[in-house]
């Protein structure tokens, strides 16, 4: 049985005394929602690991609340960690540290490194303080498919898998968090996100993108995944390639078949009296829809028919790369 409980201080205390028994608990943070675990219990982080089917090479993410001491899990802080702590957290960047080990290797998969993220949503903040120890949740979708962003989502892939879900509503950033190298003397983007690289270089000065080549092993295991697929056809073209999207279209039509557009503002202009699974206007609106609206056109739709936005940079670089994953 998998309740879904409004975050409530009485729910919340059941949340924590399920994971403080080593158990699963669904819950909400401003990105996506989050499978949580006692970082510190090796046997429920390896459940993570199975009732999510993850590959085992793919890290976790150690969530802790505000107030929470780095110091316990992590060494060697760079100053200019301190100062990006202080401008974007709590909020969608994850830091990845030198590990004191006392979130189990499990979670880390044996690396040296943890990546930490001290989440803004207030129902996950309240969850932590309650616990007050790493909580490593990596989103809560089975391996593979649309990260969550409602409760209803989480439901979908975990009924009857794990005991309790917290709801907190629809999550408002809508894309997982920015991951960011810090161990090193120049801040590195590992996996793009909300918390931008000109954000970042605002108060650093610098900052690297990671580019992994054919064949080398990522620093970031998790973007080398295909992630993030809807369960149903898909199809991507770029706004110069609107005609051929829109043949496409016409033929599932023909063919009595129900297909969507997927798209922001400029093309849906194109596509005026046709199917729509509308992103929005701006690269936040589209990063906050994006999964909402896969999942609905997973439900509904014979095909989900995706155009690019036509820009590039700032948080457009997080949602293409989303985008790329699950509709190519
Ligand atoms: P998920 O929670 O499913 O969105 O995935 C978390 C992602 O964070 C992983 O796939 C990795 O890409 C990244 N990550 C977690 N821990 C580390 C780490 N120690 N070093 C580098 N990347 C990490
Ligand atoms: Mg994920």
């Amino acid at each position: 049985m998998t309740k879904i409980l409004k975050a409530t201080k009485d729910n919340l205390i059941k949340a924590k005394e399920l994971l403080l028994n080593g158990e699963l608990v669904g819950f909400p943070t401003e990105t996506v929602y989050g499978l949580g675990a006692d970082g510190t219990n090796k046997k429920a982080v390896s459940e993570i690991y199975k009732v999510k089917g993850r590959p085992s090479d793919n890290p976790l993410i150690a969530h802790v609340h505000k107030d929470y001491d780095l110091t316990k899990l992590v060494k060697n802080i760079r100053p200019y960690a301190l100062d990006l702590i202080k401008a974007y957290t709590p909020g969608p960047l994850t830091l990845v540290f030198e590990s004191k080990g006392v979130v189990v290797d499990e979670a880390t998969c044996g690396l040296n490194t943890l990546a930490i993220r001290i989440p803004l949503k207030k129902e996950a903040q309240e969850l932590l303080k309650l616990v007050d120890i790493p909580i490593v949740a990596p989103s809560a979708n089975l391996s593979k498919h649309v990260s969550p962003v409602t409760a209803e989502h989480v439901y979908k892939d975990f009924e009857g898998k794990i005991p309790l879900i917290i709801d907190g509503g629809k999550c408002e950033g809508g894309i997982e968090s920015t991951v960011l190298d810090v161990t090193g003397e120049v801040p590195e983007i590992l996996r793009a996100g909300l918390i931008t690289k000109e954000m970042i270089e605002k108060v650093v000065g610098v900052c690297k993108v990671a580019k992994h080549k054919e064949g080398e092993k990522a620093k970031s295991p998790g973007v080398m995944y295909t992630h993030y697929r809807p369960k149903t056809n898909t199809a991507l073209f770029t706004k110069e390639e609107i005609q051929k999207s829109i043949e496409l279209y016409e033929e599932y039509i023909k063919q009595g078949k129900t297909p969507y557009f997927m798209c922001d503002e400029d093309a849906k202009k194109d596509l005026v009296g046709k199917n729509i699974l509308y992103l929005g206007k701006t690269a936040e609106d589209i990063a906050s829809n994006l999964y909402y609206k896969l999942r609905e056109g997973e439900e509904k739709a014979d095909i989900i028919i995706a155009i690019e936005p036509a820009y590039n940079g700032g948080v457009y670089e997080g949602v293409l790369n989303r985008l790329r994953r699950a509709c190519k």
